[in-house]
């Protein structure tokens, strides 16, 4: 038996509880890792409250993302002690996640820890910050450069919009943090914003084409906010798209890709090539303020996981959580 969250979903309903778990509740795998931390994502709190249908089997254990070290493994690249990290891959959706002791996966799923981040750190920066890696790589591979014009960041208090700042202002792009809590202004310009508007200016619907504006865009909210980012972008410029905070309709007009040339890429962190994580994490290593990445880093405890998803999905997080599986302090 190991200590974790489990989700069940039977004749009492949809229920995330915290408790013991046999071993048989884990999926086929051949490598066991011991978790020490994990975080809490988006969809992991989708998941935990059963908000969206993020989870497609049951019993579950939530998680997307989870560091630790191998406690038994039958695949060739993993010994026992070795350290690792996985994000996505389905884990915490089809297959048992990290928000317990003990996950079991493949072993072409996991990832050495990063030698820049311990696995507290890693975690910190979880698939929210190597999301956030992956749209600046996007904007980058498109060609745009810091003299090009302002970036907008959508969500910017989240945890990919608060990673996204950040290393946006450390490659020296002028950035525009997109937000709906104002009072956090001098917060999200000490990340390295240069302006912060209100996320209301984007939220409602707007005209197929509005002034030239942003260069480039990060965007973590969908909907109306994604379609005005696009109908605001600068004449060949590029847009980001990688979340739903705002919602998962896009009610666009063609007018920006036929008249303005701008192009939209779509961002998935969950099935992306090992190559391309590869590349992200270092770059991750190289290009994030580990002392910013501590000043939005709250630790809770996996006892304290159920309430923070709640909170999280009613905007009331600031930046990242990490979660410290054995920490009952
Ligand atoms: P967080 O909950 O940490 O941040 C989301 C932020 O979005 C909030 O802090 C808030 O920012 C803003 N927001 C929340 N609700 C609304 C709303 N109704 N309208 C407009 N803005 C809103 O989430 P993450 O940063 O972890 O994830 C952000 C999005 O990216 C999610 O949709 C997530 O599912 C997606 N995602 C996608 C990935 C992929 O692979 N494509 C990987 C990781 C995340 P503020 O208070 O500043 O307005």
């Amino acid at each position: 038996m190991f200590k974790g969250i489990l989700i069940t979903n039977g004749d009492s309903g949809y229920n995330a509880q915290l408790r013991g778990i046999d071993e048989t509740v884990l999926p086929e795998g051949d490598v066991s890792v011991g978790v020490e931390w994990s975080t809490l994502n988006y969809k992991d709190a989708l998941a935990i409250t059963g908000k969206s249908p993020v989870v497609r089997r049951f019993p579950m254990v939530p998680g997307i993302d989870l560091a630790g070290t191998v406690l038994e493994s039958t695949n060739p690249a993993w010994k026992n002690g070795d350290r690792v990290m996985l994000n996505g891959w389905g884990v915490g959706e089809t297959h048992c996640g990290g928000l317990a002791e003990m996950a079991r996966v493949k072993g072409e799923w996991l990832m050495p820890l990063p030698k820049y981040f311990s696995a507290r750190q890693a975690m910190a920066v979880g698939t929210a910050g190597y999301t956030a890696m992956l749209c600046v790589l996007a904007l980058e591979k498109h060609g745009i450069a810091p003299d090009d014009g302002d970036i907008l960041v959508t969500g910017a208090n989240g945890g990919v919009g608060s990673i996204a700042i950040m290393l946006l202002a450390k490659l020296g792009y002028r950035v525009v943090a997109s937000t709906g809590r104002s009072a956090e202004a001098d917060h999200l310009k000490a990340l390295g914003a240069v302006d912060v508007i209100d996320r209301s200016a984007l939220a409602t619907p707007g005209k197929p084409l509005g002034k030239e504006r942003w260069a480039g865009v990060i965007d973590t909210v969908g909907s109306h906010t994604l379609t005005n980012a696009c109908a605001t972008t600068q004449y060949r410029g590029a847009v980001a798209a990688c979340g739903l905070a705002g919602g998962m309709d896009f009610p666009a007009t063609v007018a920006p890709f036929i008249l303005r040339g701008i192009t939209l890429y779509g961002v998935d962190s969950v099935m992306a090539p090992l190559e391309l994580r590869l590349e992200a994490w270092d770059r991750l290593g190289r290009d994030l303020d580990i002392a910013k990445l501590d000043s939005i880093t709250r630790e809770i405890r996996l006892s304290d996981a159920i309430a923070t998803a709640a909170e999280l999905l009613k905007g009331k997080v600031r930046g990242r959580i990490v979660v410290g599986i054995n920490n009952n302090a």
